[in-house]
């Protein structure tokens, strides 16, 4: 088939040449009664009536033809293409004339009236695709549903949708048309492309020679220029001023994208972005709401465990030492661990009261001397290899308002550390003064000290510095237990570099009137 041909639809084709045969023939027959108007007229009714059914090609045809025969059979000389009266060449010229210019006129309302549905048809399926997108109950059904609709707007063979994994640093995908168990898959496969968005965040096209070249840029959310020609494009999604995907079609042989291709595959674009960035706001709310349900239940099992451990421990301790008084030496070995134990158990407890935010704290006025006193005694045993010197600046009148008890335990808690963590021998100093409103307690030691780099970490759970002595035993508990009691009592816990080695814990609690004797 001719291309000529191919643009002329046959129908039009064949009843515009009966048309055009017929009238010639009926004119003919009353030909010395017709004038040149009532021809031309009748001629020029033809030639639009041809063009508006069968295009623009077949109206100039028409005109043409419909020129000659008016030339032949209807401006004497007849039978020949000359003229008798020269002023018929102005009548004919100004019919050939006003034939094609009324083709032309047709022909361009048609293609506008074309253009017209087309953007209709744009505009109702991206209506239905932003519905879709808002109405899935969940964003990955959405997804499938763009990945269909770009592909059968676009015309591609593939059409892929990635999301943007942070934590990994790379695409996966998360919807495909068609679908992957589909007759109609191709394997188009193009990782190289993906890598380079995944790394560069642009939108890039491969060509068939397998080099990549990049078309756009995420940041900029606009449509990408894709007149370019490649088996695959794909293009980096962006939504809220952040990269969320990307998106990729593809197809065998090698393909360009007409300008509105490209701009309705923009504005699909966008949609696919806005639903990755829907489904990955759904991800991180499903994540923080599993770590919320198994912190709880991390809580609940803590408090349980510790406090069922408690009892049987406390029967152990008595024991043993029960049968340590009877003379078996090895009995207080078993005293000792089970004292490890319980303050481990009584850590965990106080850990998961503290994170429950159920520990009750009770602040009333108290003396640093009182407290420091109680300090001195509870942590005796461990104190005994080192010297213990104590500088409390003005002795009894440093008053506070903090609660004892747990108070103690911190104090008792820096005490153990300076004197585990120090050699034999060594001292220990413990002091206090009021300073700006707030007392300060401080412990300090002549041990290794703890690096810079640690510094904040040994105030976290069950961390224990690197390179910790390590024939010291201790489970990384009591300071950040201590320092979120001090905290829980408006105070703080901090640690500082000893001049002359070592290390100084300083505890600050808010400070009050020394009580009246
Ligand atoms: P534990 O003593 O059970 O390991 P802590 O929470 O009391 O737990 O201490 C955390 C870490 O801080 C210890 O493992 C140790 O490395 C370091 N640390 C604590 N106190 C001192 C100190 N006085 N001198 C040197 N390092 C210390």
């Amino acid at each position: 088939m001719s291309a000529l041909a191919r643009r002329v639809p046959a129908r039009p084709l064949a009843l515009a040449l009966l048309a055009l045969a017929v009238t010639t023939l009926a004119m003919l027959a009353f030909r010395a009664r017709l004038d040149k108007a009532h021809v031309a007229l009748i001629y020029l009714l033809i030639v639009l009536g041809g063009s508006a059914a069968g295009g623009r090609i077949l109206g100039i045809g028409l005109g043409v033809s419909a020129f000659l025969l008016f030339n032949i059979f209807f401006l004497p000389p007849y039978n020949t293409l000359s003229l008798a009266d020269p002023l018929d060449w102005l009548v004919l010229f100004t019919f050939l004339v006003t034939s094609v210019v009324a083709t032309e006129l047709l022909d361009r309302l048609r293609r506008n009236a074309a253009l017209a549905e087309a953007r209709t048809g744009e505009l109702d399926r991206l209506a239905t695709l932003g519905a879709e997108t808002l109405n899935a109950a969940r964003a990955d059904q959405a997804l499938t549903g763009i990945a269909d609709v770009i592909r059968q707007t676009v015309g591609v063979e593939k059409c892929e949708l990635f999301i943007w994994d942070s934590d990994q640093g790379e695409l996966r995908r998360i919807a495909e048309s068609p679908a992957a168990g589909d007759a109609k898959s191709t394997d188009t496969e193009s990782t190289e492309l993906l890598t380079y968005v995944a790394s560069t965040r642009r939108s890039a096209i491969e060509r068939e020679d397998g080099t990549i070249h990049v078309v756009g840029d995420s940041e900029s959310e606009s449509s990408p220029a894709l007149s370019q020609s490649g088996t695959a494009f794909a293009i980096a999604l962006a939504a809220r001023g952040q990269t969320v995907g990307a998106l990729r079609i593809s197809a065998h042989a090698p393909f360009a994208l007409a300008a509105d291709q490209s701009r309705v595959l923009g504005a699909l674009a966008y949609y696919a972005a806005l639903a990755i960035y829907r489904l990955r706001l759904e991800r991180a709310e499903e994540t923080t709401e599993s770590l919320r349900r198994a912190d709880k239940l991390k809580d609940a099992l803590l408090a349980s465990v510790s406090h069922d451990l408690r009892t049987p421990l406390t029967t152990i301790k008595g024991i043993a030492h029960e049968i340590s008084q009877q003379g078996q030496s090895r009995a207080t070995v078993i005293e000792e661990e089970a004292d490890r134990l319980s303050s481990l158990v009584d850590g965990l407890l106080a850990m998961s009261q503290l994170s429950a935010g159920v520990l009750k704290v009770e602040p009333e006025l108290n003396t640093v001397d009182d407290l420091v006193g109680a300090a001195l005694q509870r942590a005796e045993t461990v104190l005994r290899d080192h010297p213990v010197e104590t500088d409390i600046s003005e002795g009894a009148m440093i008053a506070g308002r903090f609660d004892f008890g747990h108070t103690l335990r911190i104090v008792v808690n820096l005490l153990e550390n300076a004197a585990k963590y120090s050699p034999a021998r060594a001292p220990i100093a413990i002091g206090a003064e009021r300073r700006d409103g707030e007392i300060r307690i401080s412990v300090s030691d002549r041990g290794p000290g703890v690096p810079i780099s640690a510094r904040d970490r040994i105030f976290e759970p069950f961390y224990r510095a690197p390179g910790a002595t390590p024939d010291v035993r201790g489970a990384g508990l009591g300071l950040s237990i201590a320092r979120r009691l001090a905290e829980a009592q408006g105070g703080a816990l901090a640690i500082h570099e000893r001049q002359g080695g070592g290390s100084t814990f300083v505890l600050s609690l808010p400070g009050a009137e020394a009580p009246t004797a």
